[in-house]
């Protein structure tokens, strides 16, 4: 038996370390970003990225080919859920969404030449990228639909198309974007990434999204927000093309499944903060001459969340040992089920703490209101919990068939008339005795 629930003890040193520099150096910017540009914003990371650099802990998605520390998708899981406690802690880690799945696209499928351009600025941090998909006029969760076209003339592709909720593309260097090479070939097999310049003509940002994490449109140019992009008679040269023709799900594919992962351990790392606000909380606010700890409403609120969160943790450190073991694809159905049930327990937690805190829950001088709002997205990005329930669903289904007599297998009238048969001696023995 292989099981083992324990963690080396250099590692632990270094999540020890993690936890400590996140809550000392991070949590602080947290009430101050929003005042910041995103240029004094990076000048208060560049320090923290040194600091993170000197530990050896920079970039850890990556291989150490690629500079990075080769974690493995376990170790990674651990440190995400430390990272997650903040917003603005995974960008000094090296490894903020995007920017960190992008970087693996282009380990992935980028050509050397690709890779010099792209990858190594992205990965010391000087450069800033977006993954553009998603559109507007169709639907994200069925991306076989996708509109934006990159038709080759010549040397170059010319991509025309709209495209919304590319994160970070208002700040971005370059946008890894999804458009469809051959509109005749299988659904799966239509459409190509292709890395796009932000400043080639034709790209036009339109602004960034309000949302609920950001509810008022204005804040435009900030890391973490959500852009509007056209692509009007943009031409790039065809050596901008990633991976082959048409294999742009495909590439996406590997992509998605480790960061899924990431962003549920991440969720955990939110989680765990909201529950730490629930039970100290519960310690001190008084109702009808009871602390509020000693409701039983409370305490079923504070023990399901710590079996929630438990249960969401292993799910999650079980999808990463299976990548680590078994590869990506192992690990589909289990990466689908801890996006949908991690998105769920990041809502509840937060929830109850703020129910808990009352009127200064839902007020923002709790970070509460501000978690809950963020909690919202998990249930749609990376896909809509609904599509990987179904994704779940079917997989699981392929295990079973209908009986061809239409009765269930354990119909008790059948399942008895075969057991008496069965049994029919020892019965009949039993019966003689009487
Ligand atoms: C905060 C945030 C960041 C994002 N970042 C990026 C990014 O960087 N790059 C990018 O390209 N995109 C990004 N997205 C877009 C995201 O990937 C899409 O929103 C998501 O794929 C859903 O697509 P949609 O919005 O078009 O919704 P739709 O596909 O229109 O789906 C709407 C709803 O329909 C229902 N539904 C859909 N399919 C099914 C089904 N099979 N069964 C049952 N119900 C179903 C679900 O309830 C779903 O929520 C981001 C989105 C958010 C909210």
């Amino acid at each position: 038996m292989a099981w083992d629930f324990s963690t080396e003890p250099e590692f632990q040193e270094q999540l020890d370390w993690m936890r400590q520099f996140v809550r000392e150096e991070i949590w602080p910017l947290e009430t101050i970003a929003d005042e910041l540009s995103q240029d004094q914003l990076d000048r208060v990371y560049a320090p923290l990225q040194e600091e993170v650099k000197r530990r050896g802990l920079w970039a850890a998605h990556l291989s150490p080919e690629l500079g990075g520390q080769g974690f493995g998708q376990l170790k990674l899981g651990m440190m995400h859920e430390i990272l997650g406690t903040s917003a603005y802690a995974p960008n000094a880690f090296g490894n903020a969404a995007p920017d960190s799945g992008n970087s693996e696209i282009l380990a992935l499928a980028g050509t050397d030449e690709q890779k010099e351009r792209w990858l190594y600025p992205l990965l010391a941090g000087d450069l800033k990228s977006a993954f553009s998909m998603t559109e507007p006029e169709v639907a994200g969760s069925d991306p076989t639909t996708l509109r934006t076209r990159a038709v080759r003339e010549g040397d170059e592709y010319v991509i025309n198309g709209h495209k919304w909720f590319s994160t970070n593309g208002s700040i971005a260097d370059f946008l890894i974007v999804m458009a469809v090479t051959d509109p005749d070939a299988r659904p799966h097999q239509r459409a190509s990434m292709i890395i796009v310049p932000a400043d080639t003509p034709g790209v036009t940002i339109v602004r960034d999204i309000g949302t609920m994490e950001h509810p008022i449109e204005g804040s435009f140019g900030k890391l973490g927000n959500h852009a509007e992009i056209r692509y009007e008679d943009v031409r790039v040269p065809v050596d901008s093309l990633l991976g082959d023709e048409g294999s742009g799900f495909l590439i996406a594919q590997h992509r998605l499944g480790p960061g899924r992962i990431h962003h549920c351990m991440r969720w955990l790392g939110v989680s765990s903060r909201a529950f730490d606000m629930l039970c100290e909380r519960s310690l001190y606010r008084e109702a009808r001459g009871t602390p509020l700890a000693e409701k039983q409403t409370v305490q079923n609120w504070i023990a399901d969340s710590a079996a929630e969160m438990q249960a969401a943790r292993l799910m999650v450190l079980h999808a990463a040992w299976k990548i680590d073991t078994f590869g990506s694809s192992a690990a589909r159905n289990d990466v689908s089920m801890v996006k949908f049930f991690g998105a769920k327990i990041l809502h509840d937690v937060i929830d109850r703490a703020l129910q808990l805190h009352g009127g200064l829950g839902f007020s923002s001088d709790m970070p509460l209101e501000f978690m809950y709002r963020f909690a919202r997205h998990a249930r749609l990005v990376d896909g809509a919990d609904e599509v990987h329930r179904e994704v779940v669903a079917r997989r699981i289904l392929k295990d079973y068939r209908a009986p061809e007599d239409g009765v269930p297998t354990e119909y008790i009238p059948r399942r008895r008339e075969e057991s008496v048969r069965r049994f029919a001696a020892m019965l009949e023995a039993a019966t003689a005795n009487d």
